[in-house]
């Protein structure tokens, strides 16, 4: 199989909060160690909903890179690009809008969530409908294997499955398949050779899924083929096509949920957000101004940590010995607020002081931002390109 590999991208469209940070930042920190990475500011996807106003575009995409370099995203572990600059997105976007089905694009549920939720502008529009189609584009031509999501994106990843499977379906079906196929059979050499043809008689006659995985595995193994011998040996063991793009599967992230200053979900347009380099003085105002339990109007009333917002911050920032503090120190109107909240603000100030740090030289320098998504958008230019370079092929694109 293509080797696994990570993609995943986030919006330029304002500037980044500690809600994404606890959200999505802390997830992918922890993967680029893990395998290769591949982290994508999504400029055109801002274009389908601030289509009217892309001025915040240019702007939020430097900034929100020096927000992922602040946060610890480390550009010799993980690939970083800017989605149009690799003009192969929209060309797979194209080919794959060919034989998508509509429904598919309808059916996505946050699709009319979204329209609801941003009834004030027009998203009636082709390029709306067609995003989750440009997601699956930015995640296949990569071939990735995995997409880290929340549990409301786990659809998404369904129908790039669903997409990258139909695609294999209509376009895996090369020209003198079976012979190319039987020639990479026996480069595996006589005695694997013999095993592949009766794992895959095992699987195709009887459904025998286990002889299906050991296959797998013999290919994974199977280091003396080449790529393209191991892709039509992987399409041949379970029908006839060669396997042109891959299926990711969903990761989901266990992500810690930091809510907004009032409680809702952390968002720059409620205005209750922190962002991820606010100024220590804001995060004490910001912190200090929090809404409370709205029962403890004298510092004399009792209050219930569950009603109020400051304790879900207590539930990200805080060990067990401080939660016991407040739960008790609240509900016996034994601490005031004002003291509950202090070790949410010295968390939070703790927890951004490396991220100043880093951010510095790329405040200080910014030609440093611009060579590293320079170096990224060569190197995912180039597995761009390779993917492509199958997928005309295997559309009969690649004349003239
Ligand atoms: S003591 Fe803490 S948890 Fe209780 S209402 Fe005040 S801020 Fe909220």
């Amino acid at each position: 199989m293509y080797p696994d590999r990570v993609v995943s991208g986030m919006r330029p469209t304002g500037t980044m909060h500690l809600g994404h940070y606890h959200g999505a930042l802390k997830n992918w920190i922890r993967m680029q160690s893990e395998q290769p990475c591949l982290f994508f500011v999504a400029d055109w996807h801002a274009l389908t909903t601030h289509y009217d106003d892309p001025s915040i575009i240019e702007k939020s995409t430097w900034d929100m890179l020096v927000d992922w370099l602040a946060a610890g995203i480390d550009p010799t572990q993980a690939t970083l690009f800017i989605q149009s600059k690799i003009p192969e997105h929209a060309e797979l976007h194209l080919l794959l809008s060919m034989a998508t089905p509509l429904g598919w694009l309808e059916r996505v549920p946050t699709y009319k969530d979204q329209i609801e939720n941003l009834a004030n502008k027009d998203l009636a529009t082709y390029g709306f409908l067609g995003y989750p189609l440009l997601q699956a584009a930015d995640v296949l031509i990569y071939r990735a294997s995995e997409v880290p999501v929340g549990d409301d994106q786990v659809p998404h990843v369904e129908m790039m499955r669903e997409i990258a499977r139909r695609f294999n379906y209509l376009y895996g079906k090369e020209k003198g398949f079976e012979e190319k196929a039987e020639a990479a059979v026996k480069k595996l050499g006589s005695k694997r050779a013999k095993l592949y043809n009766e794992l895959r008689t095992g699987y195709q006659q009887n459904g025998d899924e286990a002889a299906l995985e050991q296959a797998k595995a013999m290919l994974d193994d199977a280091q003396s083929l080449s790529m393209i011998d191991r892709e039509r040996l992987f399409g041949y063991l379970e029908g006839s096509r060669k396997l042109i793009l891959v299926e990711p599967q969903a990761k989901l992230t266990e992500a810690s949920r930091l809510p907004g200053l009032d409680g809702r979900k952390m968002s720059k347009s409620y205005g209750n957000a922190i962002a991820l380099r606010e100024d220590k003085e804001v995060v004490t105002k910001k912190v200090r101004t929090m809404p409370t339990d709205p029962a403890r109007v004298r510092r004399t009333d009792a209050g219930e940590p569950q009603r109020c917002p400051v304790w879900q911050f207590h539930q990200v920032y805080s060990d067990g010995p401080t939660q016991e503090w407040v739960q008790k120190g609240c509900r016996s109107a034994g601490i005031g607020c004002i003291e509950c909240k202090q070790p949410v603000i010295d968390a939070i100030i703790k927890e951004q002081e490396p991220m100043h740090e880093r951010a510095q030289p790329y405040l200080d320098d910014p030609s440093l931002v611009r060579a590293i998504v320079a170096d990224g958008n060569e190197a995912a230019r180039k597995l761009a390109q390779e993917t492509m370079r199958d997928v005309r092929e295997a559309m009969g694109l690649n004349y003239g």
